[in-house]
């Protein structure tokens, strides 16, 4: 393609024209730079965030009066979620129960990380393992569907699981790890996710059968808040997270290891990041991870232009892994590679509905239980748009695969 000679570059970031709906400004910056400067008023950091999250603490601890415990932290051996552990309860006097789902591809530093520092902090775990031949079905039927979204089960069900953990403890708050100064947040376009997309997914490519895998349908979820009254928060957005120094932190004070990349915790995230998503689909996440980082102040654009020329380090045990386990031969692989990409819109998904009730999810948006990114895009962004942006989403040519035309039918 050679119109990639001459595509335009934010001037700031390394987000370029392929970047799902970016656009850009007289001085050449892109909107997500702008959406960046929008985040940090909106979620201050300094004195005035240190203010709102003494507030919401406060908050948290009277709504956990009389019961066992204060906040649910969703951990997975990662930086995010154990330094979100240390501040909950050492320098909030949070009690915390931890939350853990077993998708059967975590690392051993991962599973070492979880139980160093739950025992360090004497912190109650509440975990969820995933029957793992019914795993191995679900994730092959994400395969042969050709979708980007092959972690999609694991994400449903680790907000589900987190649910689980809160409604039977009784537990009013959910800490989220996720911080946009130092991730950044995915081009709405990229990835797509909800449970009746999963069920979908399995029923069309696979035996449909979930038994252990925890869902959040929209009746289940709708319980979840409106019942059990169970919010959630993102204490990471309201001070400056500084990734490179909270490792050393963790390393110095709990004997945490890093395991060497964003989200590599877990190998089936790190396969989808380091290997999947890149050949196949030519997403390559750093460009959103490194573009956040440059923005907060934490990385030189030189830098990430250098680092992201670099390729992906890619571990080839863990494709023969996931060959094994979820039943592929060479052959049966190699045209799943080669297969055309399909995308969320040709699959019965909530997405309609989510826009439907966009009233009612800006509601509960305003009172804390869904997040504002997801009011955004879910509800708000009709999915007719994320057809029509679809195809650049592929345009940086993966190794492989042959670009497929977005989906004329819609589908309810
Ligand atoms: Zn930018």
């Amino acid at each position: 393609m050679a119109a990639f000679e001459t595509l335009q570059e934010c001037v700031r970031c390394i987000y370029d024209a392929t970047i799902p709906r970016i656009s850009f400004d007289a001085d050449g910056v892109c909107c997500y730079c702008r959406q960046y400067e929008e985040m940090e008023c909106d979620y201050p950091a300094g004195a005035a965030g240190r203010d709102i999250l003494a507030a919401t603490v406060a908050q948290m601890k009277q709504d956990g009066r009389g019961r066992q415990y204060d906040v649910v932290i969703g951990v997975s051996g990662g930086c995010d979620s154990s330094y979100m552990l240390h501040l909950a309860k050492k320098q909030y006097g949070l009690r915390v129960l931890a939350a853990h789902f077993d998708n059967t591809y975590n690392s051993r530093i991962a599973v070492e990380n979880i139980q160093r520092i739950l025992e360090a902090l004497d912190i109650d775990l509440y975990t969820h393992v995933v029957d793992n031949e019914e795993y191995q079905r679900i994730y092959r039927s994400f395969f042969l569907a050709s979708v980007p979204e092959i972690d999609t089960p694991t994400d449903i069900a680790l907000a589900a699981v987190h649910y689980m953990a809160a409604a039977k403890h009784g537990v009013k708050w959910i800490w989220e790890g996720h911080s946009f100064r130092t991730e950044g947040i995915s081009p709405p376009g990229w990835f797509y996710m909800d449970s009746k997309y999963v069920r979908t997914i399995h029923s069309k490519y696979g035996d449909g059968r979930i038994r252990t895998l925890p869902e959040l349908t929209l009746p289940r979820w709708m319980k979840w808040m409106a019942v059990d009254k169970i919010r959630k928060f993102r204490p990471l957005y309201y001070f400056d997270y500084d990734k490179e120094g909270t490792k050393r932190f963790l390393a110095d004070t709990y004997g945490w290891q890093w395991y060497g990349g964003h989200h590599m915790e877990n190998r089936s995230a790190y396969f989808a990041n380091n290997y999947y998503l890149v050949r196949k689909f030519g997403i390559d996440l750093r460009y959103s991870e490194f573009s956040a980082l440059i923005r907060a102040g934490q990385l030189t654009r030189s830098h990430a232009v250098a680092r992201i020329a670099e390729q992906k380090p890619f571990d080839e045990g863990i494709l023969a892994e996931i060959k094994q386990r979820v039943g592929f031969s060479d052959a049966e692989w190699e045209r799943v590679m080669c297969a055309p990409l399909s995308h969320y819109t040709r699959h019965r998904t909530y997405k309609q509905t989510f826009e439907r009730l966009r009233p009612l999810f800006l509601m509960l948006y305003k009172m804390g239980y869904v997040t504002r990114s997801f009011y955004h895009k879910y509800c708000v962004l009709k999915d007719d748009q994320m057809v029509a942006i679809r195809p650049s989403c592929y345009l940086r040519q993966p190794s492989g695969a042959t670009a497929s035309e977005p989906a004329a039918e819609s589908v309810a």
